[in-house]
């Protein structure tokens, strides 16, 4: 069914049903509708049209119709909130971590098989943000707007981005608009800006795709240059990686497991290439409960306590911006400082590796309320560098 927006003229032909196939007019609702030789759709508010536009079936447009035209397009999913640690079965050490990525805004890479709970820590981690402000909320509206999508004002939850493998760079990082006047559309780097980008199956992504990660990794900004200039959206996003050990996806890569050979899960894996995986600040492995170090510890929090800590570290973090946080945070225990300084030759950690642990390490100490980095906020830190051991890249 064609459809038309007429508004300005008062009077037109009916001849305009049969040349261009127009069966329904929609007009403002003031429009004098007698003349009218086509059924006409009244409309008070753009809103309505596009409710209209969404649902064409529909012959009355209802408030919960917009509401529905509108959360089909927006990327913030209120029911999130309902996802907690009580939907994961043990993974303590994964659980504090989440904690510790939310209150610090670390970007995770997680590792697993299927079912061990990847993508609900994700939304875990998502449901751990605390609400955005006011300016926030306004910032995510103008880069919606740019890409001509709407977000509902009364929505204040963090955006959850999770876009499939098979999104291509455009897509992910955004790209300059070949229409006239119009500027850059942003990708779901930046449509995920002050929340979550979810890339699952991440290993999936095309190599040219995931190399584009690097500078919103690195800078939580995003360039797009073209000849006629440039121009930089902002891509604050908390990135939460996730893959299979192997391409099959059932084994775990240190064992014969399943029947992936040695040389396709090496294949698979160095799709993470080392400056990817070196900007990323946690490495987490699920489902190997065995290795739960912390599971029957002190540290297990309860959702509500995991929550008000994350808002208390967010807060002072963002207080303390950029190195203003190592000069005004929990300072290295000797043991700690040593402990970090072994890191570097024993995981053989770049600079940025090394700068990932204290960092983390610091989140740590401030989510324990603790006055000091302890030795084992740099132990629990520098065992989330999954990614820079060896035996990850060379398996079996
Ligand atoms: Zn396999």
């Amino acid at each position: 069914m064609a459809t038309s927006i007429f508004g300005n003229c008062e009077t037109f032909s009916s001849e305009l049903s049969d040349v261009q196939n127009i069966k329904t007019l929609l007009a403002p609702s003031k429009f004098n509708s007698t003349n009218s030789p086509l059924p006409l759709q009244p409309f008070n508010h753009l809103s309505e049209v596009i409710a209209y536009l969404k649902f064409p079936d529909k012959t009355k447009i209802t408030p919960r119709l917009i509401e529905s035209a509108f959360n089909s397009i927006s990327n913030v999913s209120p029911s999130l909130k309902t996802i907690t640690f009580d939907n994961i079965d043990g993974e303590q050490t994964a659980k504090r971590m989440a904690v510790i990525a939310a209150a610090g805004s670390h970007d995770v890479i997680m590792q697993g098989p299927p079912g061990t709970g990847k993508n609900v820590l994700a939304k875990c981690i998502h449901g751990l943000l605390p609400d955005l402000s006011e300016e926030e909320i306004s910032q995510c509206k103008s880069i919606h707007s740019a890409a001509g999508l709407f977000l509902k004002s009364s929505i204040n939850r963090p955006p959850w981005l999770s876009p499939h493998t098979s999104t291509n760079m455009n897509g992910l990082i955004g790209s300059w608009s070949n229409l006239k006047g119009r500027g850059a559309i942003p990708g779901a780097w930046s449509l995920a800006h002050n929340g979550v980008l979810f890339l699952d199956e991440f290993a999936e992504f095309s190599r040219g795709t995931l190399e584009a990660c690097r500078a919103p990794l690195e800078s939580k900004m995003i360039s797009l240059a073209r000849a006629a200039g440039s121009t930089t959206l902002p891509a604050s996003a908390l990135l939460i990686a996730a893959m299979n050990p192997c391409p099959c996806g059932r084994g775990n890569g240190d064992n014969a497991s399943c029947d992936c050979q040695s040389n396709e899960i090496r294949r698979y894996r160095r799709k993470i290439s080392g400056p990817i995986a070196d900007r990323i600040a946690i490495h987490l492995e699920l489902g190997h409960e065995m290795n739960d170090s912390i599971e029957n510890g002190t540290k297990n929090m309860s959702w509500t306590e995991a929550k008000n800590a994350v808002a208390r570290v967010k807060k002072w973090v963002d207080n303390n911006p950029g190195e203003e946080k190592f000069v005004n945070g929990p300072t290295l225990t000797e043991e700690a400082s040593e402990l970090l300084n072994s890191c570097r030759s024993v995981l053989k950690l770049s600079h940025r590796g090394m700068y990932h642990v204290h960092d983390v390490a610091m989140t740590a100490a401030l989510i324990d309320d603790s006055p000091v980095i302890e030795v084992e906020h740099i132990a629990e830190a520098g065992a989330s560098r999954l990614f820079d051991r060896q035996s990850w890249m060379n398996p079996r």
